[in-house]
């Protein structure tokens, strides 16, 4: 049976000391509680390390943004998977819309990342989603579908059965305009036929899809009420330990 997951996303935000604050601040909120929900928060490269310390592990994992397309070697500035799976962290949120339109990632070079993420033995938490113009000319389940074949059909079934995605409509994204519930269910459950039809139903009933755009404490509970909205990817409500906890209870 699939996990509902509720991950953080801290983007480039928090010093090492605050993010360390943070990491402090959810273990001791975390301590009284046994969230119905995998946690996993998703923190800049720089603090994996000590987040992995700080944090209680049989209740947070933690993940890299992004990881680098390559194996290793002269890419100066960029972070290995294995790098990363040498911090502790266990997931790697892979072509987040940011990192798409202002880093040129295409499903290309998400291809890349994602064997690598695989072969490292790290779990891809795999973003897909349409921009506004494209949700106003009703092609989100054509630019998702594209998104998903391009960069993780070569998978095998059991390959793919490794991987978490999240669904953000870019227009939602740290704008405070949520998707409502009726758009996230119609589209996790096309997402899920998309690898129904290539994968077969159990890979795709196994699959976690997450919802990802302005969720908050507020609104999450009606977000995952929906049967193929397996949890979300938690943007600025991240930041704050009680509001991150307010979602995390909504399951
Ligand atoms: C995100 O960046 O993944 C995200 C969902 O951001 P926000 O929750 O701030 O919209």
């Amino acid at each position: 049976m699939r996990q509902n997951i509720v991950a953080g996303n801290w983007k480039m935000n928090k010093t090492l000391q605050e993010g360390v604050e943070l990491a402090s601040e959810l273990k001791s909120i975390l301590a009284s509680k046994t969230p119905n929900c995998k946690v996993i928060v998703g923190v800049p490269a720089t603090h994996i390390t000590e987040v992995v310390k700080t944090v209680d592990a049989d209740k947070v994992a933690v993940a890299a943004q992004n990881c680098a397309d390559k194996e290793s070697g002269a890419y100066t500035g960029e972070i290995s998977a294995s790098m990363v799976k040498s911090t502790g962290a266990e997931y790697i949120i892979l072509g987040h819309s940011e990192r798409r339109e202002y880093y040129g990632e295409t499903n290309e070079i998400l291809k890349e990342k994602t064997d690598l993420t695989l072969a490292n033995g790290l779990t891809p938490i795999f973003c897909i989603g349409e921009v506004l113009e494209e949700r106003e000319a009703n092609k989100q389940n054509e630019v998702v579908k594209t998104q998903i074949e391009e960069a993780l059909f070569h998978l095998s079934a059991e390959e793919f059965g490794k991987i978490v995605i999240a669904y953000e409509p870019v227009w939602a994204i740290g704008t405070g305009k949520v998707a409502t519930p009726e758009q996230a269910q119609e589209i996790h459950a096309y997402i899920r036929s998309v690898i129904a039809d290539k994968y077969g139903a159990e890979v795709a009933d196994n699959c976690s899809i997450l919802y990802g755009g302005s969720c908050k404490p507020g609104n999450a509970k009606e977000l995952f009420a929906n049967p193929d909205v397996d949890g979300g990817l938690i943007g600025g409500a991240s930041l704050n330990a009680e509001d991150f906890v307010g979602i995390i209870d909504a399951f």
